[in-house]
């Protein structure tokens, strides 16, 4: 689906969050209940603003709508545009031909068919990353959605599903929510693409990847998911688009692709909001 599309579904959506007089005649009482409960939270919202108005999450500069980024936070970010790996997205330095592969890729082709990330993995962008998934700030699902439905504009075609890498249920509950699941909800929020949030189980608890090498973080996520039994139809022959925060090594991303292909998907991408780009750099 066009980037058009997102946008103009976009513009519904606070187009219909409106009170509008002629609706509730137009459209009779189940059309008033809507728009008023519509115009209940658009106050409520307004209430908010007022109380706590927005700023921007790097700057701390007042923004005009919660999720936006000012001008000088959006000039500290490292957007990440071609030319890149056709498979992993790795930014190239020097231009390259379209359908170019780093030599990674070359060496140890990557399960998934392509990842796709918004910002490189930097102090701004992990100062944000790290507020997301471990200090409640869970309104920047918002802000990164935006930012992932640019990034994969080449994945988030007609038709795939969108799956959140998924944390172990006892990180889920200490933390309460899962990160990658609230990245897929909000894409989906914004694109209409279909999410399904139990395809993937994360049978084992691996310890945190922070730190470890690439063969180390390879280890550690080996046979730690698997595909659950009655998602089976659904996953056969299904383009998927894996989900989640960070891209360090792809080893995480692959040990999922791997159960969903041998599952019977027909392809499997992967978006994440930022991406280690130096050799060796390590995430959370
Ligand atoms: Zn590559």
């Amino acid at each position: 689906m066009p980037t058009s599309d997102y946008q103009q579904r976009a513009q519904n959506t606070v187009s219909e969050s409106k009170f509008s007089w002629r609706s509730i005649l137009v459209h009779g009482p189940r059309k008033v209940t809507i728009t008023l409960n519509r115009g209940v939270m658009h106050l409520g919202s307004q209430m908010l603003d007022f109380l706590a108005p927005p700023r921007c999450p790097i700057t701390g500069e007042l923004v005009h709508t919660a999720g936006d980024l000012s001008g000088a936070g959006w000039a500290q970010l490292h957007f990440l545009s071609k030319p890149r790996c056709e498979r992993c997205g790795r930014p190239f330095e020097l231009a390259v031909d379209e359908g170019t592969i780093c030599g990674a890729c070359i060496a140890a082709p990557p399960v998934f068919q392509r990842a796709r990330a918004a910002v490189a993995y930097d102090d701004q962008s992990r100062r944000l990353i790290i507020g997301f998934k471990h200090s409640d700030r869970t309104e920047h699902a918002l802000l990164f959605s935006r930012w992932l439905v640019r990034a994969g504009e080449e994945i988030l075609q007609p038709g795939v599903i969108l799956v959140p890498v998924p944390l172990h249920w006892r990180r889920t509950f200490s933390r309460r929510y899962n990160q990658a699941a609230l990245l897929t909800r909000a894409i989906s929020n914004l694109t209409g693409l279909a999410q399904e949030t139990n395809l993937l189980r994360r049978h084992r608890a691996t310890p945190p990847q922070a730190g470890l090498a690439a063969a180390a973080r390879k280890r550690n996520v080996n046979g730690a998911f698997s595909v659950r039994d009655d998602a089976r139809a659904r996953i056969e022959n299904a383009r998927i688009v894996l989900v989640d925060d960070v891209y360090t090594t792809g080893a995480t991303l692959s040990a999922c692709a791997r159960v969903l292909r041998k599952a019977g998907a027909k392809q499997v991408d992967a978006l994440t909001v930022a991406r280690v780009v130096k050799q060796g750099g390590s995430a959370v």
